[in-house]
C-alpha cells in the first residue's frame, strides 16, 4: 500500500471529522456508555465515509480497500476507542460479506441504508457458549415455508443496542459444522428479538449487547450468498475486520507514545525530567520502532488484499501483533505516568483499557496463532 495525494486527503477529512464531530462529545458518550450512532452515522455518510470501498451503485465511493485502511488509521486520533470500533463494525465487519456475496435485493435493503447512515448494522457471530470456536455456535434457523425461524442468543455484540439489522451467523442445516451455517440478514425490529446491555471495563462509548432470538421469522431470501456457506463467508469477512483492528491501533499507539514523551519531559524526579533517564527514552524509542513495524505489516497486508490476494496469514499476524503491541505500549507508557497514569480518564489510561480488547475481539491472540501455525504447517495432525 502506497500513500497517494488522495489517501492523504481522505486522512485529513477523517481527522477533521473526528476533531469536530467526535472528540467534543467523547467524555459524555463514555459516561453514557453509548454514542448516538443514528446521529453520527448520517454525518459520516454525507462525507462518503461509510461506503468508501463499496460500489457507487449502492451509494459507496467505489475506492479500493487501501482507502478503508486510511480511514481506520485516521480514526485512531479519536479520544476513545469505542467510536472507531463501532464505525469499523459498520464499514468493515458486518457489511463485507453482504457487499461481496449478497443478492442485489439484499444489498438495496440493507447495504445501501448502512452506507447512507440511515441504518446501524451489527455482526452476530459470538454466543454465550461459543466465541473462539465459531463452528460450535448453536443459534439455529429452521426453514418454515418461505421463511427462516431463528432461535438462540448472541453475545458481545457491538452496536447491538442500537442496531437496525444484524448480519447473523446461524445453523441452517444438520451437516458438518463448517458446512451447515448461513449468514442471515435480520431486521432487528422483528417480534421475538430482545436485547440486554453488557457493561465493560473499556470501550465505554461503544454499546455491547446480548441479543436473544425467540422464534424470529425472516424471509429465507435473507440468506447472504449460498445457504450452508456461512462459516466460510464469515472467515472471509473476518479478514477485513482484522485488518481494520490492526490499522485502527496505529495512531492510538503513536499518540500514547507522543503524550508520554510530553509528560515525562515535563515531570521531574531526582532533579531531572523522567524522560532523561536512558531506560525511559530507549524504551519509548523501541516502542516507536515496533509501531512502525506494525504499520509496515498492516500496509503490506492491505496492499495485497486490495490486489485480490488471500491475506489470511498476514491479516492474522497483523491482528496478533496489534493486540500484543497495544498491551505493551499502553502498559509501559502508563508506568511512566506514575500515579497520574492510574487516574480514570487520561489518554494513557483510556488507551490501556480500550486497546486491551484487541487481543480478544475478532479472534483472540491464540486463535490468530492457530491460523498462523496452520499456514506454517506446524499444527499437530489429526
Ligand atoms: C467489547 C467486545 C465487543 C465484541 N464485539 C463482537 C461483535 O460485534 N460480534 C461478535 O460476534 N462478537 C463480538 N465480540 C466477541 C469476541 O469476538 C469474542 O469475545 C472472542 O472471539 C473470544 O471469544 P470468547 O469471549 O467466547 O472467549 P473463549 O472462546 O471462551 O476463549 C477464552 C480465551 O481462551 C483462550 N483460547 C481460546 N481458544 C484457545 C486455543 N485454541 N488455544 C489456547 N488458548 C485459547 C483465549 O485466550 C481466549 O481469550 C466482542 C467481544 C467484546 C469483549
Amino acid at each position: 500500500m502506497t500513500w497517494t495525494e488522495e489517501h492523504r486527503k481522505l486522512d485529513d477529512l477523517v481527522t477533521r471529522f473526528v476533531r469536530d464531530e467526535v472528540d467534543p462529545h467523547v467524555d459524555a458518550w463514555e459516561e453514557a456508555g453509548m454514542f448516538p450512532a443514528h446521529e453520527l452515522f448520517p454525518k459520516m455518510a454525507e462525507l462518503g465515509l461509510l461506503g468508501i470501498k463499496y460500489p457507487e451503485e449502492y451509494g459507496g465511493l467505489g475506492l479500493d480497500f487501501t482507502y478503508s485502511m486510511v480511514m481506520a488509521e485516521a480514526f485512531g486520533v479519536a479520544a476513545c476507542g469505542g467510536v472507531p470500533m463501532a464505525v469499523g463494525v459498520q464499514t468493515d465487519m458486518c457489511t463485507p460479506a453482504l457487499a461481496r456475496f449478497g443478492s442485489d435485493a439484499l444489498k438495496r435493503e440493507f447495504l445501501a441504508p448502512a452506507i447512507a447512515g440511515q441504518a446501524v448494522g451489527c455482526i452476530g457471530v459470538s454466543e454465550p457458549g461459543a466465541g473462539s470456536d465459531v463452528s460450535a455456535i448453536t443459534t439455529a434457523a429452521r426453514r418454515d415455508g418461505d421463511d427462516l425461524v431463528i432461535d438462540g442468543a448472541k453475545m458481545w455484540i457491538t452496536n447491538g443496542m442500537q442496531a437496525d439489522w444484524c448480519c447473523l451467523l446461524a445453523n441452517t442445516g444438520d451437516g458438518p459444522a463448517h458446512k451447515n451455517k448461513s449468514l442471515i440478514m435480520v431486521p432487528m425490529d422483528r417480534p421475538g428479538i430482545s436485547r440486554q446491555k453488557i457493561e465493560k471495563i473499556g470501550m465505554h462509548s461503544s454499546d455491547t449487547a446480548q441479543l436473544f432470538f425467540d422464534d424470529v421469522r425472516v424471509p429465507a431470501r435473507n440468506v447472504v450468498g449460498q445457504e450452508g456457506m456461512g462459516f466460510t463467508l464469515q472467515m472471509l469477512q473476518f479478514q477485513e475486520e482484522r485488518m481494520y483492528a490492526a490499522a485502527s491501533c496505529l495512531r492510538v499507539l503513536d499518540r500514547v507514545i507522543d503524550a508520554t514523551i510530553d509528560y515525562t519531559r515535563e515531570r521531574k524526579t531526582f532533579g531531572k525530567p523522567v524522560l532523561d533517564n536512558q531506560v525511559v527514552h530507549f524504551r519509548l524509542a523501541e516502542l516507536r520502532t515496533e509501531v512502525e513495524a506494525l504499520r509496515a505489516l498492516t500496509y503490506a497486508c492491505a496492499g495485497k488484499y486490495a490486489e485480490g490476494e488471500d491475506v489470511t496469514r498476514l491479516a492474522s499476524m497483523a491482528k496478533l501483533k496489534a493486540g500484543r503491541l497495544s498491551r505493551e505500549v499502553a502498559d509501559s507508557c502508563l508506568q511512566y505516568w506514575g500515579g497520574m497514569g492510574f487516574t480514570a480518564d487520561n489518554i494513557v489510561s483510556r488507551a490501556y483499557r480500550d486497546t486491551r480488547l484487541v487481543s480478544i475481539g475478532g479472534g483472540a491472540d491464540e486463535v490468530m496463532l492457530g491460523i498462523i501455525a496452520k499456514y506454517e504447517g506446524t499444527l499437530p495432525r489429526g
